[in-house]
């Protein structure tokens, strides 16, 4: 968790001008800036950023917001990444609160890999351009194979040399750590030494959906059938190649705007496709989809087109994936290339006007295509045939959610004719699989369950308790201390028209402050101590010592017996004797009032973080965002005003 301290510094510094100006063209215009729409197609600017109000507001699609739900929403942040964004826009240092030793060791190194790829991306991109021998060997190719240098620059491709240890030499020389070096996949080690891992290679550095590079994937120049075509990083605490889609961070705007993601095989078939001006477009690199891509695809559209050319290869490992896709709930369709033509080849051939249209009309559904080319495979082998049958059933099984139900008997129906095999037959299978995930499921479930309790299991010491009721005891003696100041001074004059008394329940109502008593005996001092007060009597300790209700009683009695201390804060200001109670007695009920006011905006503000983590809509986060700014703005005052409480 980023600390409300860092959260406070980001918010005071943020320029809406100048972060929404970072990703669109602002025009000044009066009071506001103008500019064209990032969220819709406009050909004239009805997108409006007001700077005094710090908020954005399209007149067209009627979308607004303030910075954070522009890059929440522009950029796909979440509250937390978007925050990051900004406090690394504003070096503000990030304080993070109860992190672990160990999460925090993960965190820099994390930070340490992403600065080494940073170096690396820079260190490749210049040899390339810069370099004779990135000129001759890397961009020519890079050339021969149709790429331009804006392209090259956007996807920051680069070339590593091919001597044997150029970049390991330059990144030691810059004083990075071997042991990261290694871990980047970049070095290797070879008899003690540290030599490049990506020699003679053109380097596509692989960005995540926020833009920082986690790794890097090495394309082997021209043929070489000793050699790997592509080298990729190894996994480490930033690259997951399960969680990569290569190309997502330069396509999330596209595929927002097209609510269509199409997914290729290769980098170079996104880099071509951007090119040519498709831009929806990401890579798997070549295998089965993963539950983390698909949900990263989710995030932007439902709909998912896997374009893939004829290679038997391609078309299985998509179809590997395409069970998640169907369970995550995404519409999943297929496009099958001409023969010998992949999507670099076939938009260099038609341009991006006809791909997309080809794209548009040979959409095929998914789980018909599948049982299509299964059957081709299986030929007339009754015993793949059978085979065919099952996955199918499998596949159609995955679709057993209610809503998709109709489209599940559809399916059984269309695929039981193309098996030709018995309609009923077929259902029943499905049915056995959907039965057999459930069990699968339900035994995992427990598994998990099992862990839990163990985790959960009492752990030896009390440290961590006796925080807690440090904690606790200090809201206590709050409560406690509003409570005998009533008793002690209640009678006295606050000022020419209240008595003190007056002014207590004055504040404590306004504030709404009395229901949030927990001590219950306090708070039924409290609630008798007002009404006899409303009556016009003058309420005193003995009258309460008299009271027939014994708890009440022994409430008040507790209350005195306790030794009455000054608030420790109260010693840090005041050097030499300390005055009495009695002189300090505004002071003392201020200063409580406040903590108590202090400790309901805490409390406001964590139900309105918790709203915040589960808001899902841009409106809903903007509503907690200005809340949050406005509890935040209270807080200030208060403690700016009584600086005698020290909030924690
Ligand atoms: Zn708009």
């Amino acid at each position: 968790m980023i600390s409300q301290n860092t959260i406070q510094q980001i918010l005071s510094r943020i320029d809406i001008t100048d972060i929404v100006g970072s990703f669109v063209k602002l025009k000044k215009r009066g009071a506001n800036y103008l500019g064209l729409c990032p969220f819709h197609n406009e050909k004239t600017p009805s997108f409006t950023v007001s700077p005094v109000k710090e908020i954005y507001k399209c007149f067209g699609c009627g979308r607004s917001g303030n910075a954070i739900s522009f890059l929440m929403e522009h950029e796909k942040y979440s509250y937390v990444e978007a925050l990051r964004w900004l406090a690394n826009r504003y070096n503000v240092e990030v304080e993070e609160t109860e992190v672990s030793a160990a999460t925090r060791e993960l965190h820099q190194t994390a930070d340490s890999l992403y600065i080494i790829n940073n170096f690396a991306r820079q260190y490749f991109s210049d040899l390339l351009i810069q370099s004779e021998e990135g000129r001759d060997i890397g961009l020519s190719y890079l050339k021969e194979r149709g790429f331009d240098i804006p392209i090259i620059e956007k996807f920051q491709i680069g070339y590593c040399s091919r001597a044997k240890d150029h970049f390991a030499k330059s990144a030691l020389e810059a004083q990075y750590n071997p042991e990261n070096l290694q871990k980047t996949g970049l070095v290797v080690m070879r008899d003690g030494q540290l030599v490049d891992n990506y020699r003679g290679r053109i380097i596509f550095p692989i960005h995540n959906s926020t833009g920082k590079i986690t790794g890097f994937g090495a394309r082997v120049i021209g043929k070489n059938d000793r050699a790997p075509k592509y080298i990729n990083t190894p996994e480490n605490e930033i690259y997951i190649k399960s969680k990569i889609l290569y190309g997502s961070y330069f396509a999330r705007q596209a595929i927002d705007r097209a609510d269509e993601c199409l997914l290729v095989e290769g980098y170079t078939d996104v880099v071509s496709l951007h090119q040519a001006g498709v831009e929806n477009v990401v890579a798997s690199g070549g295998t089965s989809l993963t539950t983390d891509q698909l949900n990263l695809i989710k995030k932007y559209t439902n709909n998912l087109t896997i374009i893939y050319d004829g290679d038997a290869a391609g078309v299985k490992a998509a179809l590997r994936g395409l069970d998640l896709a169907l369970e995550a709930g995404l519409i999943v369709k297929l496009v099958l290339l001409p023969n010998n033509e992949d999507p670099d080849s076939f938009v260099r051939k038609t341009g991006s006007a006809s791909f997309k249209e080809f794209i548009a009309e040979n959409k095929k559904d998914f789980v018909l295509f599948q049982l299509e080319v299964s059957l081709k495979d299986a030929g007339t082998d009754s015993n793949k045939k059978a085979a065919v049958v099952n996955r199918m059933a499998e596949t159609i099984s995955r679709l057993n959610k209610t809503e998709d139900f109709t489209k599940q008997q559809d399916y059984i129906r269309q695929c039981a004719g193309l098996l030709k095999i018995d309609e009923e037959g077929l259902n029943n299978l499905v049915n056995k699989y959907i039965r057999e995930r459930i069990a699968k499921q339900e035994s995992k479930h427990l598994n998990q369950e099992e862990k839990a309790q163990m985790a959960t299991a009492p752990t030896e010491g009390g440290t961590e308790n006796e925080d807690v009721l440090t904690l606790l005891n200090k809201d206590d003696l709050i409560e406690r201390n509003i409570v005998r100041a009533l008793l002690d001074f209640g009678n006295q004059a606050w000022n020419d028209k209240q008595k003190v008394a007056d002014y207590i329940f004055e504040e404590l109502e306004i504030n709404e402050l009395t229901n949030l008593i927990d001590n219950t005996q306090m708070l039924m001092v409290l609630n008798t101590y007002q009404s006899w007060n409303r009556e016009g009597a003058e309420p005193d300790i003995k009258k309460f010592l008299y009271h027939p209700d014994e708890q009440l009683r022994a409430a008040v009695i507790d209350l005195m017996d306790t030794r009455y201390e000054l608030s420790p804060n109260w010693k840090d200001h005041y050097d030499g004797p300390l005055p009495s109670r009695e002189s300090l007695y505004k002071e003392e009920i201020i200063s409580t009032l406040n903590y108590l006011k202090l400790r309901k905006i805490k409390r406001l503000m964590d139900e309105n973080q918790r709203d915040l983590e589960k808001a899902s809509s841009p409106e809903e986060q903007l509503t907690l965002l200005q809340t949050h700014q406005h509890l935040k703005q209270l807080e200030m005052t208060l403690t700016k005003e009584y600086g005698t409480v020290i909030f924690k």
